[in-house]
Formats: structure tokens, sequence, C-alpha cells
């Protein structure tokens, strides 16, 4: 059987590529543009971010050299329209860009570069003059943008910022934020954060800053985890900073509206593509490996057995699946924005219409990687345990997928309950009150519990009217 190639074969350092080969990629959703940025990222991978991954991975060292290699080359720009200096991609492009760097380069970059686009993206929600000309235009400098929202009080909930704040001064807002997690903590540049507002009404009630590194506090010597080591996820702290009004990000209470229109779907789409790069990633490995190693017993290759083709199989078509779910939903925030080009008003819903596809996208990634992941080492056997295979760092890297909020336990309950009892039950900021599982317990007391219940219900009812009478 033949089939036509839809793709310029994949190139390596001059060569034809080692790893699956481009007949694979669902490639009839692209541009020649979308080609071409694809085939400068793999080109940088080869010729220097893959070699750094491992240096990273080793040290806990910042990806520094990859994103200043993807900067001098447009990258950090790719969203941004070309009148601010950016290469006006879409959707797609940030897609394609993820999971490249993840599955040819270093999968620490690319969650590095995911979170900065989201940053930068969140910034270009509500751009102003001054907004542009500090944060976007310098951006191919080698400039660095993060988002750190998780909260160490609500865990991976991180669109609800308990530990947070701003207060009115004079015209400007002192903020405190504190994060649990911040890819990039202690070396990006700027950081988007979402904090209560003033005269906070509820946690429907966010607002959005971007504030730079030398207000912000971080501990990057205490970062160390499993996989991603080189993305220096720690905790960071905003103490009481004074920021001017022109860093706050769109109107004061525009924090949900900016999650649902930017922040979760670049975020959830990038790092949906992460998680489908490092699963390619792990598949190419498994290629290069069991292509070479032969059992001189049988004359086999471990690509000869029918396990081993079962395996590869199984992990190209699932994965091929979530690629194209990425793709997919890429397209859709496209159609919806104009290929990004759209400017949105406070109010104007466009990618926010598809955010449950994005759930389902993550999700879907997420847990193919993980599987992926595993069945590769399987299939290479103990050669993949090893560290010099490179496999056991993206098995590392990709198991990041499921836990990293929304973790796959918290979406696929978004899921479900909004397929079920529509999307007002998702609840976010813990407001509605469940009547039947209230009547439930309220049921199981006796006369003297519901006297009791009553009169502590009572109290707090006086407590909170005397609070809000001040
Ligand atoms: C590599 C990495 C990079 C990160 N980078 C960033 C970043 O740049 N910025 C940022 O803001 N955050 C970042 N995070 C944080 C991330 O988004 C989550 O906030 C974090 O992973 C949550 O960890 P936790 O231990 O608090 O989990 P917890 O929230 O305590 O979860 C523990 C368990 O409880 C489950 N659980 C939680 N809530 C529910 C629920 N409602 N229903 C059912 N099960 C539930 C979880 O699924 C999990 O199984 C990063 C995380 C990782 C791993």
């Amino acid at each position: 059987m033949t089939t036509a190639h839809l793709s310029e074969p994949t190139r390596w350092r001059g060569e034809p590529f080692w790893g699956v080969a481009s007949d694979w990629d669902p490639d009839w959703l692209l541009t020649d543009r979308h080609r071409e940025l694809r085939a400068t990222v793999i080109e940088l991978c080869a010729r220097e971010m893959r070699a750094n991954a491992e240096r990273s991975d080793d040290e806990l060292r910042f990806p520094r050299r990859n994103l200043e290699l993807l900067g001098e080359h447009g990258f950090l720009g790719l969203t941004v329209p070309e009148a601010y200096g950016g290469l006006g991609g879409d959707h797609l492009a940030f897609a394609l860009v993820a999971e490249a760097i993840a599955r040819f380069g270093c999968a620490s970059t690319a969650m590095c570069y995911v979170m900065h686009v989201a940053a930068v993206q969140a910034i270009m929600l509500r751009p102003t003059p001054a907004l542009v000309d500090r944060y976007i235009r310098p951006l191919n400098s080698g400039r660095i943008g993060t988002l750190s929202y998780s909260d160490p009080r609500t865990g991976g909930h991180f669109w609800f910022p308990i530990s947070s704040g701003a207060e009115r001064v004079n015209g400007s807002f002192r903020v405190r934020k504190r994060s649990s997690w911040t890819t990039s903590g202690g070396f990006a540049d700027f950081y988007v954060i979402q904090t209560t507002s003033p005269d906070f009404t509820g946690y429907h009630d966010l607002s959005v800053f971007v504030v730079d590194a030398d207000v912000v506090r971080a501990r990057p010597s205490m970062w160390d985890a499993l996989g991603l080591r080189g993305n220096q996820s720690g905790a960071v702290e905003v103490d009481r900073a004074l920021v001017p009004p022109e860093q706050l990000v769109g109107p004061v209470g525009d924090g949900a509206e900016s999650n649902d229109e930017v922040v979760d779907p670049w975020f959830l789409l990038g790092s949906s593509s992460v998680w489908n790069g490092i699963a390619m990633g792990a598949v190419d490995i498994a290629k290069r490996h069991t292509t070479g190693k032969v059992h001189d017993d049988t004359g086999l290759r471990v690509c000869d057995y029918p396990t081993i083709q079962d395996y590869v199989g199984e992990a190209v078509t699932d994965t091929n699946s979530a690629r194209l779910a990425a793709y997919s939903v890429a397209g859709a925030l496209d159609g919806a924005t104009d290929h990004n080009r759209r400017l949105l008003t406070p109010g104007e819903r466009a990618r926010a219409n598809y955010l449950h596809w994005c759930w389902q996208l993550k999700f879907t990634a997420a847990k193919n990687v993980t599987a992926v992941v595993d069945t590769m080492l399987h299939a290479c056997g103990g050669s993949g345990y090893r560290r010099d295979l490179e496999l056991e760092r993206y098995l590392r890297d990709g198991k990041a997928g499921w836990v990293m909020g929304p973790s796959n336990e918290v979406l696929r309950q978004f899921v479900g309950k909004s397929v079920l009892l529509g999307f007002e039950a998702v609840d976010y900021w813990n407001q509605t009150v469940d009547q039947r599982a209230l009547a439930n317990e309220t049921k199981k007391l006796d006369a003297a519990g519901k006297r009791a219940l009553a009169a502590r219900l009572v109290a707090e009812a006086e407590a909170d009217e005397k609070e809000a009478r001040g």
C-alpha cells in the first residue's frame, strides 16, 4: 500500500528524521506558513534545543538559552500582531509550535513557552498603548512572561485566588498575591496575576494585573520535581506591591472573563499540545531503539515482534486522535477570532464558547500521554529505563499532564456535571448551595441536632449582618 505524502519528510540535521515519519502527521489542516514555522522550530531543536533539554533536566536549569533562541526567531511574539513586532500567528500555529518544541526539543522549554504565550495573550485581550509598549513590543529581545495563578489554599483550583487582594491607593493599586506554582518563577520578566478585586463582592469578582520581576519574590533553588525539571514552577509572592493603574489589564472585575476568554483557552490548547508532543516524542525514541536492536538468538529486531508493533500502532493512533482534537479546537478558536486578529471588548465572547471543548482536549491529551509513555517504556524494555535513551525523561515530563491544573479528575467532573446538570452546576467559586445535599444531611439530625444547627446558623447570620452594617 502507498499513501500520498501530505508533507515534506521531516529533516534532522540535513538527514531524514530518525523517528516517526511525517506521513503520520495530520497536516492537511495546515497552511504553508504553519509548516514553515514548524520546520524552523524542528531545526532549532536539532541544532541546540534538544541537547539543552538534557542539561535542564540534569541540573534543574531554567531553559534560558532555548527561550532566547525562540526569541531570536520571533517565536516569543508568535501570536502578537505584526504591527507590534510579532509573527501574527493564530491558535493553530501556537499548537504546532508548542507540540514541536515538546516533541523534538525540550518539554520544560515547551511548558515555559506555553505559559509565556498565555500571559502575552492575557495582556492582548485588553491591549493599551502603555501595555503594548512595555510588555509586547520588546518581546523578541528575549523577555519572558508567565501566569502565576495557583493559590496555596485552593490547590489546583487556580481560578480561586483566596491568598490575594488589591486595594486602591491614590489611583494605583496595592497588590498581594501568593502562588504555589509558577512556571518560570524567579526567571520571568513579567507575571500576569489574578487577585480579588478592590471592593471585592465575591470570588467571581477578580482582577488581572501584570507585574514586573522586581516585585516578585521567588526561591527557585527550592524547586525540585519528577519531571519538567527545567520549568522551575516554584512558589512566588507579591507582597503588597504598589502597582500603577497602567498595569491593571482590562477593567476592575475583568478576571472571570479573562479566564474564560484567554487564560484557559490558550493554556489548555498549549499544554495539551505539549502532552501530544511528548507522546509523539516517546514513540520517536521507541522507533529508533526498537528498529536498531537485534536479538541474535531469534535473529529478529525488537520491532519485528507483533507485540511491539501493536504497542506502537495503538500509541500512534491514540496520539493522533488527541492531535486532531488539538488542531480542530485550534481551528474553532481561529474561526471565532478571525485567526486571532479580532479585538474583543468586555462582554464579547469568542473563545469562551469553546471552553468545554478545551476541557475535553486537555483531558484526552493528558490521559493519552500518561499511557503512551508507559507503553513506550515497555516496548523498549530495560534499555528504556536507562537515562541514555532519553525515554525516561519523556516519561517523567509526560506525567505532569494529568496532575497539572485543571487536573484530569477535575476536568472529567466539569464535563460530566455540565452534561448532566447544565453548565451552571460547575459552580467554579463554590457559590451555589446544593439543596439536595443540604436536605439529605439535615434529615439525618434528630430534633436536638436540628435546634443546635438552627441556633448556630442564626448566630452566624447575625454576625454576617453586623459585619455588613460595618
Ligand atoms: C509542572 C507544573 C507546572 C505548573 N505551572 C503552573 C503555572 O505556571 N502557573 C500556575 O498558576 N500553576 C501552575 N501549576 C499548578 C497546577 O496548575 C495546579 O495548581 C497544581 O498542579 C495543583 O497541585 P496540588 O498539589 O495543589 O493539587 P490538589 O488540588 O491538592 O489536588 C490533589 C488531588 O485532588 C484532586 N482534586 C482536586 N480538586 C478536586 C475536585 N474538585 N474534584 C475531584 N478531585 C479533585 C486532584 O485531581 C488531585 O488528584 C503547575 C503544576 C505543575 C505540575
